[in-house]
């Protein structure tokens, strides 16, 4: 049986506080829902000594509706998917939201633990025995990356479900510290390197997801994995279009999710939909233009080459 280490705990009941506290320990980590955080803990990819809980803060679990719709990062995938709104204007992040893991994980895994959870590789998501006995690897307590050992950063791969939902619906995120709040394009939250795949500050909380308004575009997300009724993607896709009232398409946008350590935007693939009737021809072009920046590594669930 893996055990948890030894840690301290705190659960403050406003945003406030937890700001606080993750500003004055270094080596405090957030916890949400913990269904990433405790199995990395336990595998001790993650070892922090301080977890500060957002469960109790009401505020992170407000959903608004204004102009567009705003989510406390608090609010469980569960309760996103539960939500007419969500499901009618903004079916993309629905269809993302409910095919994250079990039902039982959604109850407890949270938006915003969704749009950090960790980097995923076959070399790294192992107990740690398993990778002492390979004499670990770059993103944690080793050296080389047994993914391509001539690569300078990690390879591991972006596996979050919501985020190329979010980009594909044009979201911001809002971001909270003792130094003030930032709101900054979901797209601009990630960067290409698995283990530095948050520009997140380590002292900043994921507080708020903003939706616009999303009036005349249309959304969907597709996901494949090894086992329908749930596992992490091996590759997936978010698609939104906006179309005329005689269904010619004004505005697209693409993107694609684990196949690289952070979700990948196709631009080219989506402007040549623009123009165009959404006919099945159009979508093909799309989809093959849209394969070539993707280039999975073989190091998650099963190859796709
Ligand atoms: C068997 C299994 C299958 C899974 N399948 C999928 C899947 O198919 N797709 C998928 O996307 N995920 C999957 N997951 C991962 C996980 O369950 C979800 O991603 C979940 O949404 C994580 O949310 P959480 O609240 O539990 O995150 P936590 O575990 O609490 O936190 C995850 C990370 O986010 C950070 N964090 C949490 N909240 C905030 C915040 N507000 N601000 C800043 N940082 C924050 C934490 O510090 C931690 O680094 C799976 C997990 C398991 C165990
Ligand atoms: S990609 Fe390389 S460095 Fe990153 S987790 Fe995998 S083996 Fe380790």
């Amino acid at each position: 049986m893996m055990r948890l280490p030894y840690f301290a705990f705190h659960a403050p009941a406003t945003v406030r506080e937890a700001a606080d506290l993750i500003a004055s320990s270094p080596d405090a980590m957030l916890v949400a829902g913990g269904t990433d955080l405790l199995p990395n803990m336990k595998r001790r990819q993650q070892v922090p000594r301080t977890l500060v809980s957002l469960r109790r803060v009401a505020e992170l679990k407000e959903l608004t509706n204004g102009n567009g719709l705003t989510l406390g990062a608090g609010l469980t995938l569960s309760g996103l998917v539960r939500d007419a709104r969500i499901r009618e204007r903004y079916a993309a992040l629905w269809q993302a939201a409910s095919s994250v893991a079990t039902p039982h994980l959604r109850n407890m895994g949270t938006l915003g633990g969704n749009l950090c959870l960790d980097t995923r590789c076959n070399y790294y998501d192992q107990n740690y025995e398993w990778r002492k006995a390979i004499d670990f690897c770059m993103k944690k307590d080793g050296a080389i990356c047994w993914v391509a050992t001539g690569s300078p950063k990690c390879l591991a791969v972006s596996s979050t479900d919501t985020a190329p939902a979010l980009l594909a619906l044009g979201a911001t995120v809002v971001l909270t510290s003792v130094d003030g709040t930032r709101e900054i394009a979901v797209s601009d939250l990630y960067q290409n390197d698995g283990i530095e795949y948050l520009t997140r500050r380590p002292n900043e909380i994921l507080t708020t997801v903003r939706l616009p308004r999303f009036d005349g575009w249309r959304s969907t997300y597709w996901k494949l994995r090894r086992r329908g009724a749930f596992d992490f993607p091996v590759l997936s896709v978010a698609a939104a279009v906006k179309c005329s009232a005689g269904g010619m398409v004004e505005d697209a946008r693409l993107v694609l999710g684990a196949v690289s350590s952070r979700p990948v935007e196709t631009p080219a693939a989506a402007a040549t939909l623009v123009g165009q009737l959404l006919t099945d021809d159009a979508i093909a072009r799309a989809a093959e233009l849209a394969a070539k920046p993707a280039k999975p590594m073989d190091n998650t669930d099963f190859n796709l080459l």
